[in-house]
């Protein structure tokens, strides 16, 4: 396996070379062997013990550079002109059998040039929680970071109190975040923000124009990819919790899961993270603090986009305005194949508002409210007609479309099963006992969202009082 780090030759300013701190008695507790083949690295070599020693941070892979990545952002709308990679160190790369070069990112690696107090390392629990969701979400078909294994060092960290820590190795397109471009546009620094550019375009940009035109070009395809993200997170009913510029990346996968959860009961307003106290991620707000954050990404990129700054700002604006009308097709189609609508109109906006409002109104699971109307439709099933059923069965009448190519549809899209907080929470209280079987289990059932599963119809289920 050829290991590289691409990112090490961009221009200096964008990162500092750093290494893991080593751990006293590392061991695997998640592989993913799936993940491993589709990425290019050999089963062999993961089951290794080389593999994990370079996974816990105590070796580097063969003949490669570690460093830790450069950034600034705005966390919580406040600007933070320096963070950076305090607690993960970008191991290497990997080209897969499909082409594309992926960053392998050891998070909880211990202390580097950006950790400022902060200790460098993660807990075994927030560990295995990515793993779990952001695998999830991958088997739900959104971009997303993936996990490749998760290390437990042996070793204890403080938090609230003494936690097991783990160095969980992350997978992704690209770590380049909108906090990247910010973290050079505060700098003055023009000639590195191109190369960035030119750097990520090549990566994961394909189709890229080559002159100067490129630039825009990229902001347009940004937007585009961050509209329909959001989308999709929407239609499973996900709130991502911490959706600060350094926690957008460019390439449009979602990145850096913290205080992020699957919805149970719907409320639109709902918000995860404890730090959150006015609403600002909550789930119906993310497309517009998606656009706010892209906003910032323009304007950091304003000197690519023109050298006369009030043409720039007009190209660019031109180019934000797209988001939201591109965000309002992709959720309002998403949302119609949820209710069984096959070819969704324009109208469906005003069907689709009342439609969420009677599952606020009921308290409606978000999952199983959805898997309920697939069933509906499967079994035919007489409801008594409320108000609001109605409304669906007549625009159902209208929508042309044969009953199996409807159920095929509305079973690819809404899920069985997603990964809910307390089946989380149970997993990592077990982990943190030494019994990863929950984990395992919860893992398993999750990487088949859309199947039934009859002997797992308990990790289904909405919390209910008594658990
Ligand atoms: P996050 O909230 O995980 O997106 O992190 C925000 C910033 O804080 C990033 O620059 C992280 O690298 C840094 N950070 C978070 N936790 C730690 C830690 N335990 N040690 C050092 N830096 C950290
Ligand atoms: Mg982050």
């Amino acid at each position: 396996m050829d290991f590289a780090n691409t990112y090490a030759e961009l221009p200096a300013i964008l990162f500092k070379t750093a290494s893991p701190t080593d751990v006293e008695s590392p061991k695997f507790v998640a592989v993913n062997h799936a993940l491993a083949k589709d990425i290019g690295i050999s089963v062999t070599w993961l089951k290794s013990p080389e593999a994990l020693q370079a996974l816990a941070g105590n070796e580097p892979l063969p003949n490669t550079p570690s460093i830790a990545m450069a950034y600034a952002g705005h966390q919580f709308g406040h600007w933070v002109p320096s963070l950076g990679d305090g607690r993960a160190i970008l191991a290497g790369e990997i080209v897969g059998p499909d082409g594309i070069r992926r960053d392998l990112h050891l998070k909880g690696a211990g202390r580097t040039p950006y950790s400022r107090n902060g200790d460098g390392r993660a807990t075994l629990g927030a560990m295995l929680r990515e793993y779990i969701v952001s695998e999830a979400m991958h088997a739900l078909d959104i971009p997303t970071t993936r996990s490749l294994a998760v290390v437990a060092t042996g070793e204890n960290i403080m938090r609230e109190g003494l936690f097991p820590g783990a160095v969980l190795t992350r997978v992704a397109k690209s770590h380049v975040r909108v906090g990247t471009f910010q973290y050079l546009s505060s700098r003055k620094e023009v000639s590195a923000l191109c190369d960035l550019a030119d750097y990520e375009m090549a990566r994961n940009f394909a189709d890229a124009p080559k002159g100067d035109e490129r630039y825009l070009w990229l902001l347009s395809q940004i937007i585009a990819r961050q509209a329909s993200l959001i989308a999709k997170w929407m239609c499973v009913g996900f709130i991502h919790g911490v959706m600060n510029t350094d926690n957008m990346s460019i390439c449009g996968e979602t990145i850096d899961y913290g205080p992020c959860a699957f919805m149970d009961t719907f409320n639109p307003q709902k918000v995860f993270s404890s730090i959150d106290q006015n609403g600002r991620y909550a789930w119906d707000k993310q497309p517009v603090i998606a656009l706010w954050n892209l906003t910032r990404l323009a304007e950091a990129m304003l000197p690519l986009l023109h050298q006369d700054r009030d043409t720039a700002i007009s190209l660019a604006e031109e180019k934000l305005k797209n988001f939201m009308p591109a965000f309002a097709d992709h959720f309002e189609s998403g949302i119609a194949h949820k209710f069984g609508i096959l070819n969704p109109l324009e109208s469906d906006a005003d069907f689709i508002a009342k439609a969420l409002q009677h599952m606020a109104d009921m308290k409606a699971d978000f999952t199983l409210f959805f898997s309920g109307l697939t069933q509906q439709i499967e079994n035919q099933e007489a409801v008594t007609p409320d108000g609001w059923t109605k409304l669906w069965h007549a625009r159902l009448a209208e929508d042309k479309a044969d009953q199996a190519t409807r159920i095929e549809m509305m079973r690819k899209v809404n899920p069985l099963y997603i990964p809910r907080n307390h089946r989380i929470e149970q997993a990592i209280q077990a982990a943190n006992a030494g019994d990863f079987e929950p984990f395992n289990r919860l893992v398993n059932v999750l990487t088949k969202p859309f199947e039934t599963q009859p002997e797992n119809r308990d990790l289904a289920s909405a919390p209910t009082a008594i658990e």
